[in-house]
């Protein structure tokens, strides 16, 4: 059922595929929001920058499979991260993508955003509890933000929470806007380039046709890092994955929306050409966990049937992110013993204003400059300590599903990535790894990673 909104008509440029060996300042592995926003500022300063994609096209993956909000309201979060950061910090976070979205905004084209307010809403009353608590964040942290009880929605809130003047996007167009840009810029980019080697040490990457990429500096925006073991990674992400459909429908909403209830729901408009779109999503779990995804299509259709009056959903798409265990993102050197290798991840399904905050921090770090939001994101944080439950239950999630693959499912195909038995997905068509989020087409091709190879699938 993979059919985004955001890749109808979209002209992506037609790239070449790397076919010979050659030498970078830097090279930037994944051509989605993160890679292209690095590659674009890295060769605005004048670095010599390389951007390789695994896919035909740019903004393909996660990027364009997304809502499309670019707001610094990521759900309910300030009265979350006040748990595990100080007040400065966690202002450092608002302010980091709000000033990132307004600088990119500046120099985008017109025609990829618009400005909108975005509104978390309650429609019970411990909802509206979630609410004010965040709403007391907000005045806390000098955040701007109203309560109302007044929206476009087409029922009734016990709270909303407004933060003004944030936007929405078309995220592939705005992608390809800027990856165009990078390219002008000097950058050199590459489609149909998946990298299968990192050799860190004698620093190159292998592509898969075997073309050497030798770098100074290697960035790895592949979503989940293709390496994940340096830094141990892998035992500090969770992934969800959610549910997207949209319909055609007659009025534009001036507001994009976020349900705070432990279900939540999202709302926005678009229009597409003349024609505007309801988008609607909902329906979160971990990634691989579900082979019946179908019944999260079905659900979203019938909700959509009964509270918008618009069926049978032309454009329905799911998606997935990494999550952190202190909800920031991962952005900077993977370890302190490979300075050389930054990663961009963890982004909690908020990753387009933060894959925007990860060029700015990247390009930053590689040209020796300060950013104030460095600290804060480096994935080499101590707060991991403070997480460790967090760490071990994911540790246990990971070895629980390894064995129960190779106990219950004994003759599905084993992930190319650490050897975790993969599990069928209906819905989507796909073969979905339950320990690290690889997903593979049922011909076995990686559709994403942090596989890098195929599956061996039995005739
Ligand atoms: C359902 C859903 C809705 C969301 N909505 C929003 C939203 O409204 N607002 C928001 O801020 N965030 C949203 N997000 C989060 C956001 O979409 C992502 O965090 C963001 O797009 C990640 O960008 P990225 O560039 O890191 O990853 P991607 O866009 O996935 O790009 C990674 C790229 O790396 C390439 N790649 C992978 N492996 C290799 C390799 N070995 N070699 C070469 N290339 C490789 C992939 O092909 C891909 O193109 C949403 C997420 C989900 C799941």
């Amino acid at each position: 059922m993979q059919n985004s909104l955001w890749l109808k008509n979209v002209e992506a440029p037609i790239l070449p595929t790397l076919s010979a060996s050659i030498n970078c300042d830097v090279c930037v592995v994944g051509g989605g929001l993160s890679g292209i926003y690095t590659a674009y500022l890295l060769a605005k300063k004048g670095v010599n920058v390389v951007l390789l994609e695994a896919k035909p096209a740019f903004a393909f993956g996660t990027t364009g499979h997304s809502t499309g909000k670019l707001t610094p309201q990521h759900g309910v979060i300030f009265s979350k991260l006040i748990k595990y950061f100080s007040t400065e910090e966690v202002f450092t976070y608002y302010e980091a993508n709000k000033n990132a979205i307004d600088s990119a905004l500046e120099v985008a084209s017109e025609d990829t955003f618009e400005r909108v307010d975005s509104y978390l809403y309650a429609t019970t009353a411990s909802g509206k509890q979630t609410i004010d608590k965040e709403l007391y964040a907000y005045n806390e942290l000098n955040i701007p933000g109203v309560e109302t009880t007044e929206t476009e929605l087409p029922f009734d809130v016990t709270s909303a929470l407004k933060m003004e003047n944030t936007a929405q996007i078309h995220p592939t167009k705005f992608a390809t806007h800027f990856l165009n840009l990078a390219i002008e810029n000097g950058a050199s980019v590459y489609a149909n380039s998946r990298v299968t080697k990192i050799e860190i040490d004698e620093k190159f990457v292998l592509t898969d046709n075997d073309s050497k990429v030798s770098f100074k500096k290697l960035v790895l925006c592949t979503h989940y890092p293709i390496e994940s073991i340096k830094g141990l990674i892998t035992t500090k992400l969770s992934i969800d994955r959610s549910y997207l459909m949209a319909s055609k429908t007659t009025d534009l909403l001036k507001g994009q929306y976020l349900s705070v209830e432990s279900s939540s729901h999202t709302v926005r408009t678009a229009l597409i050409g003349d024609t505007p779109y309801l988008i609607y999503g909902g329906g979160s779990h971990t990634a691989g966990e579900v082979e019946d995804t179908e019944v999260y299509y079905e659900t979203l259709k019938e909700e959509m049937e009964t509270t918008f009056n618009l069926s049978e959903p032309p454009f329905l798409w799911s998606a997935q992110d990494p999550n952190t265990p202190d909800l920031v993102p991962y952005i900077g050197q993977i370890s302190e013993d490979t300075p050389d290798l930054y990663i961009a991840t963890g982004y909690r399904k908020w990753g387009l204003s933060n894959s925007l905050v990860a060029g700015e921090i990247l390009s930053s770090l590689i040209t020796h400059e300060n950013h104030k939001a460095a600290k804060l994101y480096s994935p080499t944080r101590d707060q991991f300590g403070k997480n460790l439950l967090k760490g071990l239950s994911t540790i246990g999630f990971v070895t629980a599903n390894l064995a129960e693959g190779y106990l219950t499912r004994m003759e599905a195909p084993k992930c190319t990535h650490l050897g975790c038995k993969t599990r069928w997905n209906k819905g989507d068509e796909t073969w979905d790894c339950p320990c690290h989020g690889s997903r593979f087409d049922k011909e076995g091709n990686v559709i994403e990673g942090p596989a890098v190879y195929p599956l061996k699938l039995k005739k």
